[in-house]
């Protein structure tokens, strides 16, 4: 057994058959979860009642059993609650995450005959779920939505399935999508998997983003991963309204496939989606011949479409990670493990109930947006809210206008957008309802724990857990998160491990950590979800993953346990900075500054410094109508060294109007580095940035 079943083991002493957390508190806190008494946030009675995971005694006979007996555990899941045309074979996994025994081999239910597409829809329609509300879609101007029940989805897939069978689309080819947060994206990557297509989704809208796009950045990657999978059909729309402005998406995948012809490769069809709201098809852009109206064609073929039933590894989608740290790796991931793991994991740390309205505000380009916004949603048969257009459009209330419309009882989001509504002021959340929501989920980077209570208090009115779910595009599903109802939350720590999952925390040479403590985050043995490989390069799944630390798998991130063996991500293992011999996490001095109520986001480098070794430089930005002075300088130091120490001090306040982040919203640390350190000319790939021109705004105010 790994030290943390140990761990959780030695907690074993607490009384069993209790619902009522309440009355836990105390032995858990006279036991085990003695330290940060205060910080500690419990679910409601209520709650935790009716929770799929009533107590941490039941979480830790389930975790248990997935750790001792992994076999057992995922198949009585995947047996009992999926549809497989026929059952794998002898093993229900298998595999090898030791580079010094061979090749890095990862499968789960091999010879497992099925099909996700089946099993997000006709398996739920079979079950009676048929009329139930599969997607509300909600436009990005207020008041324009649509509907469409599981049937009705159904048939839509199934028209897109036919028309790519009909233009030659075979099992295992690549399909190349490019669609904003149109109920199109979710058809389009059912219909590939329903005939055995591997989707490649590309992003195409930044997640906060009201105004700027970069269509030159967005072709260059789009060719390249043109390039990378030769797609035989690119699906995109003719353009997009992203708060007020329009962007011609089409143009950007008519300059791709430009960039792509001239290394040999492009596709055959362009399908392209009239977006009647965004632009009108007289306006659009046209090569004949190559492009082709959806709604000219798709309608037209039958609503039903035989499924290919494929292997539990064949190959599912392919998906690029976010960027934050170099260049995009292309992942890839296969049908049977994923699918089990996904619909596992939402059911789980959502505490999904049958009448639960669900929305994460993901786009489908990013991991999250496959298996959170589609697949493990839709594989649970749930309702699912599907929104156009930017987060604050027209304003910083419109989240919560979505969530009264729709009655969303599951809000599942990411630390920046949470940080920047609570800039934007409460009165935009409290002029809303918000009575149906009852849990809350964020991922993407750590969430700073005064982020975490204003979602907690303001948000969820003091009454909805929230999920903080650690996990990557490589996982393909959550890895360490709350289970809602069984564990009382610290606001900030992402707790404890999902089923299945074995997190350990390594030294410098790869030895584990046991007890409290802090490291680099490794994950012993397989889970369903891992991905098999990098796309075309396993060379490099090998390096990159499995060889810094023999025998495990190498996640890139800092994380520290408390003794209560709640887990604490830090930041990147590459973003650690050593002042004086003190290893600071990003997460924790980032947290410290954001804490201060003028400022409303933070981001921290390493940048040389001949005492210490290294200095910490912080770049901030404020909350709205403050403004930059000596005195806020010193104030802000102060509140990191009263809250961490004086070694953690920031040597320089770097004020930062707004931060260099990824398209889905991650801060670009890498960029903040060479700014810091005035290597300017040595900026690097900034094509994953949302909004470059924010790097010439911050290398302007670098010396005010
Ligand atoms: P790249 O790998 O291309 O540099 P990326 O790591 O940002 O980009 P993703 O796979 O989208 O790409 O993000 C996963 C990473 O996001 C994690 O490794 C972690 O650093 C961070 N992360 C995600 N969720 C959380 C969370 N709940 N708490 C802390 N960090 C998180
Ligand atoms: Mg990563």
């Amino acid at each position: 057994t790994t030290n943390y079943l140990k761990h959780v083991e030695s907690m074993k002493s607490l009384p069993s058959g209790a619902g009522k957390i309440s009355q836990l508190n105390a032995v858990i806190l006279g036991e085990a979860l003695a330290s940060e008494e205060d910080d500690l946030v419990f679910p409601s009675d209520g709650f935790s009642r009716q929770a799929l995971v009533p107590s941490p005694q039941k979480y830790l006979e389930m975790y248990k059993r997935s750790i001792e007996d992994p076999a057992g555990f995922w198949s009585d899941i995947a047996s009992s609650e999926f549809y497989w045309k026929q059952r794998w074979g002898d093993h229900v996994y298998s595999e090898n995450l030791d580079v010094r025994k061979g090749n890095i081999k990862i499968e789960w239910f091999k010879g497992g005959i099925t099909n996700i597409c089946y099993n997000c829809l006709d398996k739920n329609i079979d079950a009676g779920l048929g009329d139930k509300i599969a997607l509300y879609w909600e436009s990005n101007e207020p008041g324009f939505d649509a509907t469409l029940t599981y049937s009705q989805l159904l048939g839509r897939v199934c028209q897109l399935a036919n028309y790519l069978k009909s233009i030659g689309v075979r099992k295992g080819d690549a399909v190349i999508i490019y669609l904003p947060m149109l109920m199109e994206l979710p058809i389009a990557m059912l219909a590939c998997a329903r005939i055995g297509a591997v989707h490649s989704v590309h992003v195409s809208s930044s997640f906060m983003q009201k105004r700027v796009v970069f269509a030159g950045f967005s072709a260059e990657s789009l060719a390249q991963r043109i390039m990378d999978c030769k797609p035989k059909v690119v699906i995109t729309c003719n353009a997009v309204k992203r708060g007020p402005k329009t962007i011609a998406l089409k143009d950007i995948v008519d300059a791709a496939l430009i960039e792509s012809a001239k290394n040999g490769t492009s596709a055959d069809v362009c399908l392209t989606y009239e977006n009647q709201s965004a632009l009108k098809r007289e306006s659009t852009k046209w090569q004949e011949g190559r492009d082709i109206w959806w709604e000219d064609v798709i309608p037209k073929y039958p609503t039903t479409c035989d499924v290919e039933w494929v292997d539990a590894e064949d190959p599912l989608f392919l998906l690029y990670t976010s960027g934050s740290t170099g260049k995009p790796k292309g992942v890839l991931h296969t049908t049977g493990g994923y699918m089990v793991y996904t619909a596992t994991t939402f059911k789980y740390a959502f505490d999904y109930k049958e009448s639960d309205v669900y929305w994460c505000t993901a786009d489908c380009g990013w991991i999250t947006g496959h298996s959170y916004v589609s697949y493990g949603p839709m594989l649970n048969g749930a309702t699912v809210v599907v929104y156009e257009g930017a987060p604050n459009y027209p304003d910083p209330g419109r989240c919560w206008d979505i969530v009264d419309k729709y009655k969303v009882t599951i809000f599942y989001t990411a630390p920046t957008l949470v940080r920047s509504l609570m800039r934007d002021g409460d009165e935009y959340v409290t002029r809303y309802s918000r009575k149906s929501l009852r849990v809350l989920g964020s991922v993407g980077e750590p969430i700073n724990p005064s982020a975490w209570r204003w979602f907690f208090n303001v948000v969820g009115g003091s009454k909805c857990p929230i999920s903080d779910t650690w996990w990557q595009t490589e996982t393909g599903g959550f890895m360490i998160t709350p289970l809602p109802g069984a564990w009382p939350q610290k606001p900030g720590s992402a707790t404890f491990p999902f089923f299945g999952v074995q997190p350990v925390i390594v030294d410098e040479k790869g030895v584990e950590i046991e007890g409290e403590c802090s490291g680099y985050l490794c994950v012993k043995s397989s889970w369903p979800g891992a991905f098999r490989t990098l796309y075309g390069d396993h060379e490099r799944y090998e390096t990159t993953y499995f060889k810094p630390f023999p025998g495990y798998y190498f996640t890139g991130d800092g994380c520290s346990r408390d003794r209560d063996g709640y887990h604490w991500l830090t930041g990147r293992v590459d973003d650690v900075i050593n002042v004086s011999g003190h290893r600071i996490g990003t997460a924790e001095v980032e947290s410290a500054l954001v804490s201060h109520p003028r400022c409303a986001e933070a981001a921290v480098v390493g940048v040389e410094h001949e005492v210490k070794g290294q200095g910490i430089y912080a770049f901030v930005t404020l909350v709205d109508g403050v403004s930059y002075s000596e005195e806020l300088r010193r104030s802000l130091v102060l509140t990191v060294r009263n809250q961490i120490g004086a070694f953690a001090a920031p040597d320089k306040i770097h004020w930062a109007p707004s931060l260099p982040k990824t398209r889905s919203g991650k801060i670009m640390r890498r960029i903040l580095r060479k700014i810091a350190s005035r290597q300017l000319d040595e900026l690097g790939d900034t094509s994953t940035l949302a909004e470059p021109g924010v790097v010439d705004q911050l290398i302007a105010l670098a010396d005010c």
